[in-house]
């Protein structure tokens, strides 16, 4: 089975457009490295059972579909991790739903997952609100600077718990305005750290 990188981050932080960048610098290595989007491996599965038609609906989903979808989608993640080195997962430690906040990883689905590493993507309050903004082709959820704040704080109460959970070590990639592939060279720098350290195929 291979490693499982957890790349976690608010909505609108930029983990797909950091981890984007990043895969085409792994793959250069000679690293057999993947890429999964978790919501985009649920999407598939609530569509074909027709409740969605937008991945921003799915956090409006009663909780019980939702952790069936996200039970479902860590089974796939884990067979497709078999045919990497290395498989990044673009997702969420937590989703907000019209309950609260309910876990992206918990015992639902991490016993399914072979986590080697924690990456949790960070950029202050203000580019996130404006990346949120900016962004025409997502349903976000409009918040404050204030609520923001407060996410970021839970977001790393989270990492740190699933970091004591995997025994995973947690890095924590600022992706500050135009700044991006200054990112994804530091998530890439880790990577290889981290694929030198558990070895490859
Ligand atoms: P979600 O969790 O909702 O999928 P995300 O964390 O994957 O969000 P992206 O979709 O990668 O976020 O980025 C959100 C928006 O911010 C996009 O329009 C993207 O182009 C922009 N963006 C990402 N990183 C930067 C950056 N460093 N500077 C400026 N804009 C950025
Ligand atoms: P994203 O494109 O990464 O924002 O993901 C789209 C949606 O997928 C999220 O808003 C959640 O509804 C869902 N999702 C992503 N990751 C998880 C996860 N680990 N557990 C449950 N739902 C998730
Ligand atoms: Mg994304």
């Amino acid at each position: 089975m291979g490693a499982v990188v957890i790349v976690s981050g608010l909505p609108g932080v930029g983990k797909t457009t950091v981890v984007d960048l990043a895969m085409d610098m792994l793959r250069n290595e000679g690293i057999k490295v993947g890429l999964v989007n978790y919501g985009t491996v649920m999407l598939e599965a609530a569509k074909e059972m027709g409740l969605v038609s937008h991945r921003d609906e799915m956090r409006k989903l009663k909780v019980s579909q939702q952790l069936e979808l996200q039970r479902q989608a860590a089974k796939k993640i884990s067979k497709l991790s078999r045919n990497y080195d290395v498989l990044l997962v673009d997702t969420h430690l937590f989703i907000s739903t019209p309950r609260g906040k309910w876990p992206g990883l918990s015992i639902n689905n991490l016993q399914f997952l072979d986590i080697a590493q924690i990456i949790v993507v960070e950029a202050s309050p203000t580019e996130i609100l404006k990346r949120r903004m900016s962004d025409k082709t997502r349903y976000r959820d409009m918040a404050d600077e204030e609520s923001l704040r407060k996410d970021i704080e839970y977001n790393r109460m989270l990492a740190a718990t699933l970091s004591i959970y995997t025994s995973c070590p947690v890095a924590y990639i600022p992706n500050h305005e135009g700044e991006a592939e200054a990112a994804a060279k530091m998530l890439y720098e880790i990577l290889s750290r981290m694929v030198r350290d558990i070895g490859h195929s």
